[in-house]
């Protein structure tokens, strides 16, 4: 088992198609996922399975990606989870909202595959979490 098999991501997304091809990728290089349609659900995954890194959808029902993340990140649990926002539509100020609620980085919709997964390794590479 490599390095990479061993990896729990999180996945936050309500929209169904876009939450069985972000799983279908990364199980496929074989991360292992978890999966939350809202934000709270999000939140209590999170803490519950400590994953490596999250995607974090911003536009989600009962919280959004941003309340879900300024969560996250004021949990001693969980607040040193890699938190990567993903954007259908990128207003002018949205990267600065996600970047103060404690998102590393962000993944607009529809992605480029071999970024997408190069920004993937990337992150889990460089955010080793004590466990
Ligand atoms: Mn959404």
């Amino acid at each position: 088992m490599n390095e990479i098999q061993q990896k729990t991501i999180l996945i936050v997304e309500d929209d169904p198609q876009n939450l069985k091809l972000f799983r279908d990728i990364l199980e496929y290089k074989g991360y292992t996922t978890i999966t939350a349609t809202d934000g709270q659900q999000g939140v209590i995954l999170a803490k519950e399975h400590r994953p490596d890194l999250i995607l974090m959808d911003m536009q989600l029902p009962v919280m959004d990606g941003i309340a879900a993340t300024q969560q996250i990140k004021c949990d001693a649990a969980t607040k040193n989870i890699a938190v990567v926002a993903l954007t259908a539509n990128v207003m002018p100020g949205d990267r600065e909202k996600m970047m103060a609620a404690g998102c590393q980085d962000y993944i607009s919709k529809p992605f480029h595959l071999q970024d997408f997964l190069k920004k993937i390794a990337h992150l889990l590479l460089d955010s080793p979490r004590e466990r």
